[in-house]
């Protein structure tokens, strides 16, 4: 298993990389942590003709605040996510997630932006981005535009990318002292992608769930916001009553995908099993 021949780049700006995206077309791919292009170039399942090594690029690399959000840079690696004092105070969520993502050695090279131009349905940062309800910023030939997360991934490892844009940074709105986080996932082995998992926030006051954004990973093409089921128990306590209605709402909302992992029923129980545990725990 060794790669094909291909061209290799490392520009120092994002205006070099935007040049050569727009030289080279679909025909490059840009390399990030390579914990996936990597792979996919031993096996040949990807036979780009030219490389785009992003990971010289100092400008998409910082974790940084403002007044409201916080900005992080495309290249920034899981560990640093999961080490950073900034996340930790303003994204506890991303805390949370970050030992969840593959293995230590993987968490050492990978990166926020790979995970999300990839868009594997059953990764945990996509579906955090859509929990959160991030902004993905993507520069092109016509300069910066923004996509929310719920408009970015568009199928089965199918983005609102175009193939001459570069994946910037992700803002995520800082998160605000009422809310709780929560995210879960099944797999065969811990660092596995999930067979299923949830994902989300709740504003809870005195006991009652005033509101709730529930996004499930490993259950579609995409991970799924799951609007309905979501609305089934906000502005109500958590109660056997309420879990069976939400229940049955996911059964209707959530349309699986069956694999040698799981069939479309075994992922809808599981699916059902987790959400019952992460609101009963993210409530009491
Ligand atoms: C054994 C194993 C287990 C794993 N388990 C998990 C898991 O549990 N959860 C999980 O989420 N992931 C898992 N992964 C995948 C891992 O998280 C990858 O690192 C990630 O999917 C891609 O990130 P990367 O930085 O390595 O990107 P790369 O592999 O370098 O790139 C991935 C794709 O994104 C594109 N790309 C990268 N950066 C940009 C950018 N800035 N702008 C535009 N396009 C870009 C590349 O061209 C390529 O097509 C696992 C991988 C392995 C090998």
């Amino acid at each position: 298993v060794k790669a094909p021949a291909f061209e290799y780049y490392r520009p120092k700006t994002v205006l070099q990389a935007i040049e050569l995206l727009q030289k080279f077309g679909d025909e490059a791919q840009i390399l990030a942590g390579g914990q996936s292009l990597v792979p996919m170039l031993n096996m040949r399942l990807a036979q780009p003709a030219a490389l785009i090594d992003v990971n010289g690029i100092q400008e998409i690399s910082h974790i940084s605040e403002e007044a409201d959000t916080v900005r992080i840079g495309a290249t920034a690696r899981y560990f640093e996510i999961g080490s950073s004092s900034l996340v930790r105070r303003y994204l506890p969520l991303l805390t949370q997630a970050m030992p969840l993502v593959a293995h230590v050695a993987i968490r050492n090279r990978g990166t926020i932006g790979g995970s999300i131009c990839l868009s594997d349905p059953a990764a945990e940062l996509p579906a955090c981005c859509l929990a959160m309800g991030a902004t993905m910023i993507l520069a092109g030939p016509n300069g910066t535009r923004s996509v929310p997360a719920d408009s970015f991934a568009t199928g089965l490892y199918e983005t609102a990318r175009a193939p001459n844009e570069l994946l910037v940074g992700i803002v995520f709105p800082k998160a605000r002292l009422d809310e709780r986080f929560f995210i879960e996932e099944f797999s065969r082995r811990r660092g596995d992608f999930a067979i299923v998992g949830v994902v989300g926030r709740l504003k809870v006051e005195t006991g009652i769930i005033r509101q709730a954004r529930v996004v499930f990973f490993g259950c579609g093409a995409t991970s799924v916001l799951a609007t309905r089921t979501a609305k089934c128990f906000e502005n109500k306590s958590w109660s056997e009553d309420v879990a069976a209605t939400a229940d049955a709402v996911l059964a209707e909302e959530l349309e699986p995908l069956g694999s040698i992992h799981g069939s479309v029923r075994y992922r809808r129980k599981i699916a059902r099993v987790l959400l019952r545990d992460v609101i009963a725990r993210s409530v009491h």
